[in-house]
């Protein structure tokens, strides 16, 4: 069955968000309303509203909300008082964590790492990452890019590009250069040819770099998508110049772009991953650092955190690897869908002479401005569609639906989007046409 989205008209009051809660909030000052309980890609709130989910916890679910066989995994565990805090102890929710890791992800892609379970949050993976980078190679300089985004703190604050962000740290932010990204300068500039010239260049000023930080496509940044071969020149890189190449996968991994990693078949091997955002499936804190085991220089308990490895969590990631990564159908679904959702996509860009970003189920439109975008995104918000922005000025509107979306859900979802496009670009008659 189809149902549609039903936003509840009236905002309900926000006196207490107002009065309590610090005015750091953000997505909900879009979105004023107050969510209950949610299934799949839909959001229900407490007004009898109905929302479809097409940001997904900023890729956070790519499953979906409450998925039933990560759901029901979780609530054996806790029924069966399996352990939910342990440090870093030998658990056996760990156990089946690396067996599955182990067996469903890198022993089938020929990788081997070991895996690091940082604090819970994506910017405690990037921060774990450029530390051991820096240990490793004894130099200090990171090399990130421009639009990248790492987190939110000192260190991979001082990696990511956008100033708003940078602006909150209050102390200076440095040792890392932020260099051009692929497209940067435009189709005709290589922006890897730049900065081997760069490294080579006794007088370029540029130090040896400990690590190349570096996201395969810019989840915040404006989905910017760099290509295979790019990237490809970017490894041999830093591996000529002795740097580690750290894929920071936090947005585009756990099949946001196509496969578990965003890098795969692209004929480079990273030396650090990091991963977190859907990595438990569940929405649960969850994060994880994996690199080649001989850059495992760590002493026990040098970089350490009382939440490393949350147990419920490796549960539910633990179910996501063995039900749907062990399913090559559910892989092959990511891939016919992202083509369905770039065709779309395009269809809409291409009506208002916009284009599209984006790689996968991981895709948007610039439309021009930031001011459009919010128009956009908040007229889908009152139709029941719940959707934000990326990019330096917030032009980009992206599109992270769950990968479990199913096509009807994609369709009434985009549906919306092309019709709230039109408004904004005030040419309805245009788009009925085109239907
Ligand atoms: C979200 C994100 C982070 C930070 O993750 P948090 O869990 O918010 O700390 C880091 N890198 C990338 C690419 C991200 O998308």
């Amino acid at each position: 069955m189809n149902i549609p989205p039903k936003p509840s008209g009236e905002s309900p009051d926000i006196s207490l968000y107002e009065r309590r809660e610090s005015q750091v909030r953000s997505y909900s000052r879009a979105m004023p309303r107050e969510f209950t309980s949610a299934r799949g890609s839909w959001m229900f709130d407490s007004k009898g509203g109905r929302y479809l989910d097409f940001l997904s916890g900023c890729s956070s679910l790519n499953y979906g909300h409450n998925h039933p066989e990560l759901k029901a995994a979780l609530l054996d565990y806790v029924e069966s008082d399996g352990i939910t805090h342990g440090l870093d102890l030998h658990t056996e929710a760990k156990t089946e964590f690396l067996n599955a890791l182990e067996e469903v992800i890198l022993k089938p892609r020929g990788l081997d790492y070991r895996a690091m379970f940082t604090g819970p949050t994506g910017t405690n993976a990037v921060e774990a990452a450029i530390k051991l980078a820096r240990k490793v190679t004894g130099r200090e300089l990171v090399i990130a890019f421009t639009n990248g985004f790492h987190g939110m703190t000192l260190g991979a604050l001082a990696c990511t590009g956008n100033a708003g962000k940078r602006g909150g740290a209050g102390v200076p932010l440095n040792h890392v250069s932020h260099e051009p990204y692929d497209g940067y300068y435009g189709p005709d500039v290589d922006t890897a040819e730049l900065l081997e010239q760069r490294l080579s260049d006794p007088s370029s000023g540029l130090d040896a770099p400990a690590a190349i930080l570096v996201e395969t496509v810019q989840g915040e940044g404006g989905l910017n998508a760099a290509s295979p071969e790019w990237l490809r020149k970017i490894a041999a890189i830093a591996k000529e110049h002795g740097a580690l190449l750290i894929i920071d996968d936090i947005q585009a991994g756990c099949g946001r772009t196509g496969g578990f990693f965003s890098f795969e078949g692209m004929g480079f091997t990273p030396d650090i991953v990091t991963m977190a955002k859907s990595l438990s499936g569940m929405g649960l804190p969850f994060a994880l650092t994996l690199f080649r085991p001989e850059y495992d220089v760590w002493a026990p308990g040098e970089h350490n955190g009382t939440f490393r490895g949350n147990n419920h969590a490796f549960v539910t990631a633990s179910a996501t690897l063995r039900y749907f990564w062990s399913d090559a159908n559910f892989i092959a679904d990511i891939k016919r869908r992202g083509d369905l959702l770039a065709r779309r996509l395009e269809a809409i860009a291409e009506r208002h002479g916009l284009s599209t970003r984006g790689r996968g189920m991981m895709r948007g439109i610039d439309v021009g401005s930031g001011e459009i975008a919010a128009v956009i995104t908040s007229a889908a918000f009152d139709r029941g569609l719940i959707i934000e922005t990326s990019g330096a000025h917030d032009e980009i509107v992206k599109v992270l639906a769950p990968l479990t979306t199913t096509d009807d859900q994609l369709e009434q979802g985009l549906t919306i989007l092309a019709e709230c496009t039109c408004e904004a670009f005030a040419s309805p008659a245009l788009c009925v046409a085109a239907e």
